[in-house]
């Protein structure tokens, strides 16, 4: 299967399954934004609720932050995204499409005669790179024109720096320690795409951890082994994860380290996450900007310091694509195509599906009573229309891991018979053990 078919494939069942809409659908659509249906949203929110159990709930050094979209704006100044958060823009004179001033399709220097636009051909017609700053402004206060601009945050971490000291005082932690938050962030891209790998309006999950400027690299590696195994727990084949360190040219002027994880995505190795060795920059500019001391004083060693920051990065949607885009794949089995996302039994949107083998001979009322039972513990779907084998296949498409089938036996023996996804094998077991059975498998 060519890799732009794997795309559209997935595209298109995100769609007819309700995993991924397209944002104001029934206006056109809004470029690169996009709205999560009833399986997405389960999905996504499975996503994010493993990051926080293993960075918060499974963790004594680790706080939860959720702090507000909107910050004074004297924050992105100091955070250098006033000054510095800025992609070059190149216009296309003759066929009007726009691109990063540093897209590799784009052969020879921009503005000058010899560049050629990488979608029409021309030659001469792209501009000179335009610096355009990736924020959206909005306004506070009813009268537009006296109103404060305001910036929706094109990242969640500032959240984090300015709340540090509160953090600290009320949970009573010691360096080192760290704050965690997962919320929406919003970047006017220049060039989005790749259906939720790029978008405008996106979700975070964003961690500081906070440390002596001796200890920073050591912490450093710690998370960096962390974080990779976070994401080949989630199921993700580890041939398609790779470790990607930022040359001098990358990284950012304050940064000590930095390496991306990347997966390999129909469309090329893309970065997932960041993990950065970030210094003592953030906190030494917002006491700079603020004129509030933000340092430490560590009693044991009777010491003041300005903490480094070890910092890991992720996007909720470009993990959750990461999820569909590894779990995906379409099989022959008798014959037919049977389409199938392979999830991990954690972050399946539903967990089991409940069918009665036909629609008669009490079977529904058993199936209905057992699939009541089984919402209680995870989300369940119930189906009763149609063949089984095209009930399996839906639930197939949909990444159900389990199966539960109710049949004429079953009302002599008590038995269901329940099928597993990536195997199809089916095995009997009894009623009242299937919530045990299943639970054991999922978690
Ligand atoms: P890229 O180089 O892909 O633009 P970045 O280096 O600007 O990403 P960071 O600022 O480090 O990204 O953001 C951390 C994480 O947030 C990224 O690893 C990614 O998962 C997510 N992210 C960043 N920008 C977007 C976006 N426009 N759409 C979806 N997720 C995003």
């Amino acid at each position: 299967m060519a890799d732009s078919t794997v795309m559209e494939k997935l595209v298109s069942l995100c769609k007819r399954r309700g995993f991924v809409f397209q944002s104001s659908e029934i206006y056109g659509g809004l470029g690169s934004v996009w709205d999560y249906g009833p399986l997405g949203v389960e999905l996504k929110k499975n996503v994010k609720d493993r990051w926080w159990r293993a960075m918060v709930h499974a963790r004594d050094d680790i706080e939860g932050l959720d702090a507000a979209i909107l910050m004074h704006p004297r924050v992105w100044e100091a955070s250098g995204h006033v000054a510095g958060f800025t992609d070059p823009l190149v216009d296309c004179r003759q066929c009007k499409n726009r691109f990063r001033g540093d897209d590799p399709r784009i052969k020879g220097t921009p503005g000058e005669p010899d560049a050629q636009c990488p979608v029409c051909g021309t030659r001469g017609s792209l501009t000179a790179p335009r610096l355009f700053n990736l924020m959206f402004k909005t306004f506070m206060g009813p009268v537009e024109e006296q109103a404060a601009v305001v910036y929706l945050r094109p990242e969640t971490a500032q959240g984090i720096y300015v709340n540090y000291q509160n953090v600290l005082n009320a949970s009573r932690q010691k360096i080192p320690f760290g704050i965690a938050q997962i919320g929406k962030a919003f970047r006017n891209e220049i060039t989005p795409g790749n259906f939720i790998f790029r978008t405008r309006e996106f979700e975070q999950m964003e961690m500081q951890f906070f440390v002596a400027p001796e200890a920073a690299s050591e912490w450093f590696e710690r998370w960096r082994e962390w974080r990779m195994q976070w994401h080949k727990d989630l199921g993700l084949t580890p041939a398609r994860l790779q470790w990607h360190q930022h040359g001098p040219t990358e990284l950012a002027h304050y940064a000590k380290a930095a390496f991306d994880i990347q997966y390999e995505f129909p469309f090329g190795w893309q970065e997932i996450e960041g993990i950065h060795n970030r210094g003592d920059f953030d906190l030494t500019r917002h006491q700079e900007y603020s004129g509030k001391k933000l340092d430490y004083f560590d009693q044991a060693a009777n010491r003041r310091y300005v903490p480094f920051i070890v910092e890991t990065s992720a996007g909720a949607d470009r993990v959750a694509l990461t999820t569909l885009v590894d779990a995906y794949r379409e099989e022959t089995v008798e014959g037919e195509t049977r389409v199938v996302l392979g999830f991990h039994p954690s972050i399946a949107p539903i967990k089991a599906a409940v069918l009665p083998l036909v629609k008669k001979d009490g079977m529904p009322e058993v199936a209905d009573r057992l699939y009541h039972d089984l919402r209680a513990a995870f989300p369940c779907f119930y189906d009763d229309s149609g063949a089984i084998g095209r009930r399996y296949r839906r639930m197939d498409e949909a990444g159900t891991p389990f199966c539960v089938t109710v049949d004429g036996e079953t009302l002599n023996d008590g038995q269901v018979t329940v099928r597993e996804r990536d195997s199809m094998q089916q095995v009997r077991v009894a009623q009242a053990q299937v919530d045990a059975y299943i639970r054991e498998r999922i978690r």
